[in-house]
C-alpha cells in the first residue's frame, strides 16, 4: 500500500508508485487516500475529491489501484487499522508492504502502534530528494535488527522488515508545491496528470 494525503494527487506519487510495484514485484499497489489524516490539519479538499482525483491519475495503469477503504472508516485513518483490513483480504501468508517517503518515515515513530505496523507489514522507504537528515533516535529504536538490503530479502517473510529504495526517477515535486502554485496562479503542467489538472480547475479544488 501507498497512503496519503493525495491533496492532490501528483507524478511524485504515481511514477514512485509505478517503480515500485516494478522493482518488488507486486502483484497489486493500492494507493490509499487518508480520509481523516491523523498527523495534519484537515485537507481543503474532501476524501471522496481526493480519491476522485486519484482515480484519473491512475487511469488504466496496470497494477495501480485507488482504494477507498479508509474513507468508509469513522474516525482518524489509522494505517494500522488498514494493515489489519488488507491482511484480512490477503491472508496471513501474503507478503504485505507499506511504502512511504523519507519525509513521511522520518515520524513513524509518532504514528498511532508503530510497533504493530511491523507485526502487519513490511516497511519500504522511498527515497525523496532533499530530505537526506539523520534518523530521531525513538525511530531508530523502531527500526533496530529490521533492515534488509534487498527486495528478496524483504519478500522471503510475510511482514516485520525494513527495505530503504531508492527507485530510479526520484522527482522533487509536492503537493504543497502545487497548492501554492494554485493558489498564486502559477502553472502546475507536467507536475500532475493532465486530466487531474483539468479537474482541478473545472471544480476548483486545491485552491485553483
Ligand atoms: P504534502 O506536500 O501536502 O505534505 P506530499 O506531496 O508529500 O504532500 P502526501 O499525500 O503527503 O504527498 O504523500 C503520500 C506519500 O507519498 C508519502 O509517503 C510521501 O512521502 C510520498 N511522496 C509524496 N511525494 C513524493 C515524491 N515526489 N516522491 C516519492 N514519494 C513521495
Amino acid at each position: 500500500m501507498l497512503g496519503g494525503t493525495f491533496d492532490p494527487v501528483h507524478l511524485g506519487h504515481l511514477r514512485s508508485a509505478v517503480e515500485l510495484h516494478e522493482a518488488l514485484m507486486l502483484d497489486r499497489l493500492h494507493m490509499i487516500p487518508a480520509s481523516r489524516p491523523p498527523l495534519r490539519g484537515a485537507p481543503n479538499v474532501t476524501a471522496r475529491e481526493r480519491l476522485a482525483l486519484l482515480t484519473l491519475g491512475i487511469g488504466d495503469t496496470p497494477g495501480l489501484v485507488a482504494d477507498s477503504r479508509e474513507l468508509e472508516r469513522e474516525g482518524p485513518s489509522y494505517t494500522a487499522d488498514t494493515l489489519v483490513s488488507l491482511r484480512e483480504e490477503y491472508g496471513q501468508e501474503a507478503r504485505l508492504v507499506m511504502a512511504l517517503g523519507h519525509d513521511a518515515f522520518l515520524r513513524l515513530a509518532d504514528w498511532h502502534e508503530p510497533e504493530r505496523l511491523f507485526a502487519l507489514a513490511h516497511v519500504v522507504v522511498i527515497d525523496r530528494p532533499d530530505w537526506d537528515v539523520p534518523l530521531p533516535g525513538a525511530l531508530a529504536e523502531l527500526l533496530r535488527g529490521r533492515e534488509v538490503d534487498s527486495p528478496d530479502a524483504l519478500m522471503a517473510r510475510p511482514a516485520g522488515l525494513l527495505l530503504r529504495l531508492c527507485l530510479p526517477t526520484r522527482m522533487a515535486i509536492s503537493a504543497t508545491e502545487i497548492r501554492q502554485r494554485l493558489a498564486t496562479g502559477r502553472s502546475v503542467r507536467f507536475l500532475l496528470p493532465e486530466a487531474v489538472e483539468e479537474r482541478i480547475r473545472q471544480e476548483r479544488l486545491c485552491c485553483a
